[in-house]
Formats: C-alpha cells, structure tokens, sequence
C-alpha cells in the first residue's frame, strides 16, 4: 500500500508490503516525483521502527509510578485536574509528525475546550519559523519552494545546510544536475561533494556575509525596483569584503570568486536549513538571505524539517494567529465554532521556560531533548501538569501526568503537507490505536461540546479545514482522496526588500570558553532519534557518537581519537569521547544533535530570536578538558 514516509519535509511516497498487519518491506515508488522512486535509508528501514518501543496503554501517573488505565479514566482525570483553569494557564503544541487533519482539530479542541490561543507548533518553532516569517514579509507567502525549480538551476547557493544528510532526495536532484555549480557555504572544511565550491563561515555571521555579498553584486551594477531597493542599498555599504572577510572568516579571493559566480548565474537558486535560522538573529538571516533571492530575481528551494510541519503551521499553529490565516473569515468561522479566543497566545518558549503554564499538552514532541537548557526545561516544567499524546516514548512522556497513546502516521488516514507546500494523501498503511482526533473527540464530551466535533472520519474534517483554512480553499478533496497530490497557496502577493544590519555572533570564543561548538544531523537519524533508534540498519551505519575536533586543536589539547573528554558551557557539561574529523575546521567542535547519549542541547543555554523566538543552536563557546583515565 501507498502512503507518505513517516521523516523529512521532503515528503516522499513509500510503497509499504503488509502482512498481518505488520510492515515487511518498504519501497520506493517509481512515479513519485518528489524521490523519483528512490527514497533515502531513513524512509527505506520503517519497517524495522514501526511497532518497537511503542506507547500501547493510556497510563497515569500515581505517586511517581506510571499505572495503566482506561482510556476514559484517563480522560476524567485530565478533566478534573485542568477544568478549572484559565486560558492563559493551558498550551498545546501542534506536531509535524501528525497529519493535517489532527493538527486541525488538536488547535480547534484548544480553542473551544480550553477557550485557548496558547497553541504553537514545535518543529516550526525551533527549526523554521524564521522562514515563515521571511517570507511572509518579503513574499507575503509562507512557502514558494519547488523542489524541480533545482533542474533549471544553474548556480545553487546552499547555506546552513547539508542536503546530503538533511534531505537525501532532494540531493539527489542536485546531484542530477549536472551542470550544476553548487556554492556550499557553512561551517566545515569538507563538503559531501568535492565538486561544490566550499566556503567556511564561522558560524552566527551569516548576516553579515550576505549582506556582504548583496553589496558586492550591487557594486557591479545588479539593480532592482522592488520596495525597499535604495534603503537595501544603502545599508549593505559598509558590508565591503574586508569586514565580510574578517567577520565570516573567509579567504578574500574565495568571497570574489563566489560573486563571480552568483553575479554570472542566469538561473540563480538558494536552499538553506537551521544553521541558518537557529541563531539569536534568524529573522535577519532569512531576510538577508531573500534579499539576495529578490536581487537576483532568484528561487528558493528551501525545505522543512519533520513531513508534516508545515501544515502544523497551516492550520492554526502559530500562537494569535486563527486556522483562517487573517481575521476575514473570523465571523465564519465563529459561526460554526462558537466565539474563539483573541489573544496573541503564548510560544513554546513562553509556554514551556519564560512563564510556565499549569497544563501542557504535548502532542508528538520531546521538549524535554529538544529545547536548550534542559535542566532549565525541567526546573520550569516541574509544576506543569503534563499530558502527553504520541506514539514512542520520549524524556518528556516520562517526565508527564498523562500519557495518551495515538495512531502514528503509519496508523492514520489523512493528509501532510510537505516542505513544498504540496499536499499528499497519507493512507492508513495499519491498524493501531485511536488516532488524536477520536481521542479528542471522545474528550470533548466532558466540556459538553461534542457538537463541535461530530466527523466520523478524517474525510470529514478536511473538508471543514479546507473552507476555513484560507491557503487551502482551492483544493479538491477528492482528487486528494485519489491519491493526487494538491498544492496549499504559494502564490506571491508583493516583494519587498527587508533590508538588515548585523548586529553580532550568538556567542564568540573567549579566554574562559576558546572554542564554538556547534551542532549538525546524522542521515541516520531523525531529529530527537525515538524512532529512528530502534532500526538496527540505522544504528549500525551512524556515526560515532561523541564530540568531533580538528586534527590540529586535538593536537594542542593532546588529544588521540577515542579520549574521554569533558565539554564545558557556562551552564553545563558533558562527557563523551573526543574524536578527530578532517572537516571540523580549527576552533569549532562539532557534535550530532540526535542522540540520548549526548545531549548536546544542554550546553547550549536558551537564547533566542527575539522575533521567532527560535533558539540558537548553533554556537556557544565551550572549553574542552581531557580526561587522563
Ligand atoms: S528523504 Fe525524507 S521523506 Fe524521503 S524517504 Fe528520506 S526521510 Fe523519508
């Protein structure tokens, strides 16, 4: 049977053989144009994660020991301990690991149930709203990404990214590109492909860097007449290649050449991913990068993180904004809904660290591994009572008063939006708990209003979602029922330049901490690894898990391949083993973000985008001690 992968925003279509309702083999399929029929090893071992290591009972937690219950037992209990509170006291995440259809009516039970608007979407939050938010302002669309726009593409900028890993198929169409000339701009000394032009930046300067290149292609003689072209101009002045190259840490003569090659491109592309947008300044970096996009009257290609985080952003995702998008069909929608909640809501930052509500409701995500400062998380989540829905077991499951089992993706019928804003059918490949929207469903009867929620399947719900959600108005219900893929809007209402100053690094190297360490993704696993850790094919093929050095700092710091090593932030530390990578350049230590062993997200204390609210990620200054055993 055909359905959706269960991983990345590229959203690819896997062919599942099934037999007693278990998953036997998984394959690629032929006709899929977004994996051209060969999906990466991620979507290709399912069948070995599907059903291990699973949340199978409702289960409460009584004197610090989980006991397992009815599901109606459950559902009272939840009742009882959250009926009385506030709107501002309750937050629900939205997840890019559920379809649309349960996001829709997660955010829809919120507001009507708990008259909340404190609703956030958890990937987006922390991997891409800054894009969102870009391109909104510079677009006034949150998406115009065509993975086919790279077969036309002559010049292909990647920053923040490493396709190889964080988007296998679609590496894949650069790769088949072959005239291609690819400018890979991050922090490594090695890229995937020898063929690309690497540029090194230090990481946290990206502002600074395209604003430099902007005023490079302004000097000989790109122009524009879009809004905001004199004030773009006039910012980027001071951007001259000496600051860049002191700035960004780049060699004079590579910053000429890669002008040279974008200003000579006449197809020209940008693709970039969170070391771009997981910084303390992400907005500037996304409205920097698009500067660059308009300038050249270029595309972006730009995916997302999990299959489906794009719609948990569609849908009525982002706190204070409705599932409508404005507020021109509020009255619609207030009609069939009741009266919903104005308030600008609380983020997933707010929510969870700054001002702790008394109730979570966590769907599908692990804050407790993917937020920074995780003892900091913990301290402030200590007196929230926790619900949590999903389908593995994560830190903060354990961590809850609740736990819910629902249908993962495999188990669910309905539809994701992937990082094209390309609506696809996800056909229920097995049997499996109730999915969040029964749940729900069945919860709602306790507020007295399961009026609100009468589908009797997820059909049913996408054709309300379709009126009131306004970018997807346009699309057939049916024919996605057909196994056609449909498109969300993407069309642009204006352009506009958002010009900006570079205000800074995240965090510099100092006496006290003289090295950035800096975080990256595995092919072999997927954001916070719950599921991807079960595959014996996965876990075999991944990388060594520890901190990665330069051959020369090792060196200095007397440290052989395999030392145990103690990193230190100003707010944690971890041990693991030092190992030695010729693509670590000098001063930056690197490690994976994936894993249990290494919870690399400690040492990063939360910082944030004072707009997005995104954290940074991707620089903080430590200092490396060897372990003499
Ligand atoms: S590229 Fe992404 S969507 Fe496609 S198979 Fe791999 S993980 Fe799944």
């Amino acid at each position: 049977m055909e359905s959706s992968c269960i991983y990345c925003g590229c959203g690819c279509r896997l062919d599942y053989t099934v037999s007693k309702n278990k998953i036997t083999k998984v394959s690629g399929v032929k006709t899929d144009d977004v994996s051209e029929g060969i999906p990466c090893i991620k979507g290709l071992s399912i069948n070995e994660v599907f059903d291990k290591n699973r949340i199978l009972s409702p289960m409460i937690k009584k004197k610090g020991v989980f006991t397992t219950v009815a599901l109606s037992e459950a559902l009272n209990f939840i009742y009882e301990q959250t009926k009385n509170l506030s709107p501002q006291e309750v937050f629900f995440n939205t997840s890019g690991k559920i379809t649309n259809e349960n996001n829709f009516i997660l955010q829809k039970f919120a507001r009507i149930c708990y008259k909340t608007s404190n609703i956030d979407s958890c990937c987006g939050r922390l991997c891409h709203l800054a894009t969102v938010m870009g391109m909104q302002d510079v677009f006034g669309v949150s998406n115009i990404t065509r993975m086919d726009y790279v077969k036309n593409t002559d010049c292909l900028l990647i920053i923040g990214s490493e396709p190889d890993k964080d988007y296998p198929v679609f590496y894949n169409k650069i790769v088949r590109n072959t005239k291609l000339k690819v400018i890979n701009v991050n922090p490594f000394i090695k890229s995937s492909n020898p063929k690309d032009f690497l540029i090194n930046i230090r990481p946290g300067s990206e502002t600074c860097f395209l604003n430099g290149v902007v005023y490079e292609l302004i000097k000989k003689g790109l122009t524009s007449s879009v809004s905001g072209f004199s004030v773009l101009k006039q910012k980027v002045s001071s951007y001259n290649s000496k600051l860049v190259s002191a700035t960004c840490n780049i060699k004079e003569s590579d910053y000429e050449t890669l002008v040279k090659m974008i200003f000579d491109s006449k197809n020209f592309s940008v693709f970039h991913g969170m070391s771009l947008t997981q910084h303390m300044n992400s907005l500037e970096n996304v409205h920097s990068l698009l500067n660059l996009v308009l300038l050249k009257k270029g595309k972006v290609l730009s995916l997302r993180g999990e299959i489906n985080v794009q719609g948990a952003g569609d849908l009525g995702g982002i706190p204070g904004v409705l599932p409508t998008g404005d507020l021109s069909m509020k009255k619609d929608l207030e009609k069939c809904w009741g009266k919903v909640c104005e308030n600008k809501g609380l983020n997933i930052i707010e929510a969870l660290v700054l001002s702790p509500v008394k109730a979570a409701f966590i769907t599908e995500f692990d804050p407790l591994k993917s937020l920074p400062d995780t003892e900091r998380v913990i301290k402030s989540l200590n007196n929230t009572f926790i619900v949590y829905f999903g389908s593995y077991p994560t830190d903060t499951a354990r961590m809850s008063n609740v736990v819910i089992p629902i249908a993962s993706l495999l188990e669910s019928e309905g539809s994701i939006t992937n990082g094209e804003r390309r609506i696809r059918k996800v056909n229920k490949v097995l049997k499996g708990p109730l999915e969040l929207w029964e749940v729900l469903k069945l919860f709602s009867k306790n507020f007295k209003k399961s009026g609100n929620f009468k589908y009797k399947t997820s059909k049913d719900i996408i054709k309300e979602l379709k009126d009131f959600v306004k970018a997807y108005n346009d699309i057939s219900v049916d024919k996605l029922w057909n196994n056609i893929d449909q498109w969300a809007d993407k069309v642009v209402k204006f352009e506009r330049f958002m010009p900006e100053s570079f205000e800074g690094l995240d965090d510099s190297a100092s006496k006290k901490y003289p090295f950035i360490l800096t975080t990256y993704r595995s092919k072999f696993a997927f954001l916070s690894d719950e599921i991807t850790e079960n595959s014996p094919t996965l876990t075999k093929n991944r990388e060594r898990i520890g901190f990665y050095f330069n051959i020369d700092d090792a060196r200095k710091l007397g440290l052989s391949d395999g030392d145990d090593v103690v990193v230190e932030s100003q707010i944690n530390s971890l041990v693991s083993k030092a190992f030695i990578s010729d693509r670590i350049p000098a001063g930056i230590i690197g490690a994976y973000m994936h894993y249990s062993e290494l919870r690399v997200n400690s040492l990063f204390p939360l910082n944030f985008d004072n707009e997005s609210f995104t954290p940074n990620y991707k620089a903080v200054g430590v200092i490396v001690k060897k372990i003499n055993i």
